[in-house]
């Protein structure tokens, strides 16, 4: 057992360490009515998230470690409560590149992640996670574990149940294990770096380099104490990031190289931890950036144009984000209804 904070209150935790301990409580929550709210760590729950007495929170943070992983093959498997950093260093020794990118990772799990269908810096290039994700073992309101898809890059049949997981927020069921198709590691990795006038400006000049042949692995926008930089991340072999450094200058001049962008950018998202975020459509993200730069109360700004999510300081409140069509809302409650008859599981 453990504890959770939410809405400023202590909950408990129960932590199964497998499938079958797993299966177990859930049956046993189901026998006593009782909905469950699926978690790994908890980081990232819902701010709007509201839990009643009754409701049992399990964890799936002591279910990690790796299952399998056939350099060979490019796929990795592992419980769900692995965390990401584990996953990266194991794969990375194989050759092999994790996506998606995220800061903490320490702190995140594998299953948490894809619950959350979350998308780091490096979508820009990879694409989003639901792509990646070839396989998953859930289970059920009864308890009952069901594979769906596969641990192999081609053996997929039947519905792509994989992607419905994929963003589900455990409304679903409980992921217990996932297989991740994985990409090679590039012999060069540099970070890029230019001081821009404006938010607007970064964003433009962010837009300018995807119009290339330039494949950046990332682009990140950021106003910290004031001051607005655009960093641009390359990867690949030595003669393609040669190719795609000559291209970064030719759109200014002012582009530098910076070997601890990185680091910048991870403290920065801890400065961001728990403070506002908004995704919206990429085209949309100039004219966001904007309205936020034109309040006096937004202080550090974080975006990023190829996930376009921004995120913030000061008390400026996140915009409405249109709400789900009625007929959207409607297909989502057939499906949720179909798979968790009983409406056990809550989306956290
Ligand atoms: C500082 C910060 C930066 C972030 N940056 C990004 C970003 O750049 N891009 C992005 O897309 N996201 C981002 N996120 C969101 C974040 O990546 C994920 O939500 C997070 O990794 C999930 O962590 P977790 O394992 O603790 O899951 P939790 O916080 O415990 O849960 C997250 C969601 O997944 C569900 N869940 C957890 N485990 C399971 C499971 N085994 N089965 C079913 N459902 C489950 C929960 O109910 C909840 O809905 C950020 C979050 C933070 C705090």
């Amino acid at each position: 057992m453990s504890t959770l904070h939410t809405a400023g209150r202590e909950r408990v935790a129960l932590l199964p360490r497998s499938a079958e301990e797993l299966s177990e409580l859930l049956a046993r929550c189901r026998a006593e009515g009782r909905r469950v709210l699926a978690i790994g760590t908890g980081c990232a729950l819902r701010e709007d998230l509201l839990l009643q007495e009754r409701d049992q929170i399990i964890s799936t943070e002591r279910m990690r470690g790796i299952i399998e992983y056939e350099p060979a093959e490019g796929v990795v498997t592992a419980w769900s409560g692995t965390r990401l950093s584990e996953l990266r260093k194991t794969v990375e020794a194989g050759g092999h590149l994790l996506t998606p990118a995220l800061p903490l990772e320490t702190e995140r799990t594998l299953g948490g992640v894809i619950a959350a269908g979350a998308s780091g810096s490096d979508r820009l290039r990879h694409g989003p996670l639901r792509n990646h994700v070839l396989g998953v073992r859930v289970a059920d309101g009864e308890g009952i574990i069901t594979r769906s898809g596969g641990r192999l890059v081609k053996n997929v049949t039947g519905y792509d149940l994989p992607r419905l997981h994929t963003g589900a927020r455990g409304s679903l069921g409980v992921i217990v294990e996932a297989s991740l198709r994985l990409f090679p590691l590039p012999a060069v990795r540099n970070g890029w770096w230019l001081d821009a006038q404006s938010g607007a400006h970064a964003c433009r000049v962010a837009l300018q380099v995807r119009a290339t042949r330039a494949q950046p692995l990332s682009m990140t926008a950021l106003r910290l104490d004031n001051r607005w930089q655009l960093h641009v991340e390359l990867a690949g072999h030595a003669a393609v990031i040669e190719d795609e450094e000559r291209i970064l200058r030719g759109i200014s001049s002012s582009f530098q190289a910076n070997e601890a962008g990185r680091t910048d950018l991870e403290q920065l998202m801890l400065r961001l931890r728990n403070q506002h975020h908004l995704s919206c459509q990429p085209a949309r993200i100039e004219e966001l950036v904007a309205q936020l730069e034109a309040d006096p109360t937004t202080g550090d700004l974080l975006v990023d144009p190829g996930i376009a999510t921004v995120r913030w300081t000061g008390a400026r409140p996140v915009p409405e984000v249109p709400p789900l069509s009625g007929v959207q809302r409607a297909l989502e409650q057939r499906i949720r209804k179909a798979i968790d008859p009983h409406g056990m599981f809550l989306r956290g």
